[in-house]
């Protein structure tokens, strides 16, 4: 609740800025994408494929790109495909378990996929090892109750040509063989089973955008610009007045642009409110942050070698899963534990204590105090994360890992998520843990908040709001063609389409040097 009151204060505190000068530049751009990264590097590529002749301005308040959640060590790297994440399929009060959203989250990475291999065939990134591997994703759970679900999951799956290809099985030793180190010294009584699938990828999506952004800023009528914060945003005269400030000598500018994308992370809320489009308002965030346990010792690294993803304890938010990763940065075999959530008032890694209470208005404030109401049980979740000493940290790895010795593990700190907070008419507000495309009724400036299913899904996003916001320009021939040939299944259900779906597997694996089915 003090979060609140700093709210107030902040609102009377801010009456008291002096207002600044900004120095207004007499360009005039097309696109003017805020935020270096992965969402933003995806559109920005996106935009200039089908438009190669659009002007495009880039701002990012820190010194490099892809710094905040898209950095490699920031995120869990995972392709989500919902081939072993269990929150993506919820159980059902009679037992059955839900696939759709699973399903829309596989064919959401199958895009990603496709778009990524016509970068690689048109060289606009380098060799696609450089930022997915393939990798075998496993859920693998314990427990009567939690082996049941696992069987049913299973069993709902292979309905769908996507999950083409999982394996199931309750035997310890072919268990054993997929993952030794998690089989090895637990208790010969406990009843277990896992999936695996073969087709899962680790993605370095850091090391993606940099070379997203490098391709862009080698193409003619694109600027990038570090060091420079956002800091307000205004429509005028059919434009968008984007101010801006270099950070490192001072200097402040006003950029006219046609369109904006916010694409500032965790900073996107502030900028969205700060645009003032009645689409924006009532929107709230919540801060989730996180921390990983890395291996430090070779020879366990060397060991292992899945994501092997468990059950979220219960009253934990859905992006707590816990997971044991195997992860290939930069060339490097490494092994995560976690994440272990926690709370920070910041909305960026990089942020300010102040991100929370700032951003509370007095249009979001009545869902923000409803939802933070109806999240006691998640609240009280986190405060326990954070207070976690090494041993209980030690405690969480065991279960996935029975022969885990602290010293071979160091702690990290993850990246930071702003979860959505909405209007509900019934509940006055509600707590998400998707994402949220917000897009004025013009389509000349669109919002991206929310960090789940995340940077996997980038590609899906990102066509999404291209269809929202260039409405004329994406049912003509040309972007149309281009679409297809950037995303050969675009327009089309690969679910209900196993045929198609075989062929852009196929052809995505070669091109991105992935696992073949
Ligand atoms: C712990 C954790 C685990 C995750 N695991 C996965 C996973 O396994 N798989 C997956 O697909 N996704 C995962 N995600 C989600 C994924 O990382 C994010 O969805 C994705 O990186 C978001 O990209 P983005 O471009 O929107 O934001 P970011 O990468 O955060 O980039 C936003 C940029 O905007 C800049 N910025 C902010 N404010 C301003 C301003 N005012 N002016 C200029 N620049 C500004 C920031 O400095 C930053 O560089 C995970 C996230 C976290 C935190």
């Amino acid at each position: 609740m003090c979060f609140y009151w700093l709210s107030f204060y902040s609102i009377f505190a801010k009456k008291n800025i002096v207002a600044r000068t900004y120095k207004k530049t007499e360009d005039t751009v097309d696109v003017v994408l805020i935020g270096a990264g992965i969402m933003s590097a995806t559109l920005g590529v996106l935009l200039k494929e089908l438009e190669p002749g659009i002007t495009v301005e880039i701002f990012e308040r820190l010194d490099v790109a892809a710094a905040e959640s898209s950095d490699a060590w920031n995120n869990a790297g995972t392709g989500h495909s919902a081939f072993c994440e269990l929150n993506y399929t919820p159980q059902k009060a009679d037992g059955t378990v839900e696939t759709s959203k699973a399903i829309s989250i596989a064919e959401s990475f199958e895009v990603s996929k496709q778009f990524w291999s016509y970068l690689v065939r048109s060289k606009l990134v380098d060799s696609p090892e450089n930022f997915i591997r393939s990798i075998p994703h496993i859920s693998f759970v314990w427990g009567e109750n939690n082996v049941n679900f696992l069987r049913e999951r299973y069993n709902q799956m292979q309905k769908s040509s996507l999950f083409k290809g999982m394996l199931y099985s309750e035997d310890k030793a072919q268990l054993a063989e997929w993952m030794p180190l998690v089989m090895k010294d637990r208790d010969p009584a406990e009843k277990v089973a896992a999936t695996r699938m073969d087709l899962g990828t680790d993605v370095n999506f850091g090391s993606l955008t940099r070379m997203m952004f490098q391709q862009l800023q080698d193409k003619t009528d694109v600027s990038m610009n570090f060091n420079h914060e956002v800091r307000k945003l205004k429509q005028r005269d059919g434009f968008w007045e984007v101010k801006v400030k270099d950070i490192e000598t001072g200097v402040r500018r006003v950029v006219k642009a046609k369109f904006v994308f916010i694409g500032a992370g965790g900073g996107s809320l502030p900028l969205l409110e700060k645009s003032g489009i009645p689409e924006g308002k009532g929107f709230g965030g919540f801060p989730v942050s996180g921390q990983w346990l890395k291996c430090t010792n070779p020879e366990i690294i060397e060991q292992h070698g899945a994501k092997v993803y468990g059950k979220a304890a219960v009253g934990s938010p859905p992006m707590s899963v816990p997971h044991l990763d195997t992860r290939m940065i930069d060339g490097k075999k490494a092994l995560l534990f976690g994440p272990y959530a926690g709370f920070s008032t910041r909305f960026l890694k990089n942020g300010s204590l102040m991100d929370l209470p700032l951003s509370i208005k007095a249009n979001n404030i009545i869902p923000m105090i409803s939802a933070g109401l109806d999240n006691i049980p998640l609240t009280k979740y986190l405060i326990n994360q954070v207070r976690q000493s090494p041993n209980d940290r030690l405690d969480a790895l065991r279960e996935y890992l029975p022969s885990a010795k602290l010293e071979d593990w160091e702690l990290e700190t993850a990246g930071q998520r702003v979860q959505v907070i909405k209007k509900d008419e019934e509940h006055g507000g509600v707590l998400e843990f998707g994402t949220e495309v917000v897009t004025a009724a013009d389509g000349s400036i669109a919002a991206l908040l929310g960090a789940s299913p995340g940077a996997s899904t980038a590609v899906s996003i990102m066509i999404t709001l291209i269809s929202r916001c260039f409405p004329d320009r994406v049912n003509t021939e040309e972007w149309q063609r281009k679409l297809k040939q950037m995303v050969p299944s675009y327009g089309c259900n690969l679910n209900q389409d196993p045929e198609l779906t075989e062929t852009i597997r196929t052809q995505t694996s070669h091109a991105l040097k992935l696992q073949v089915n």
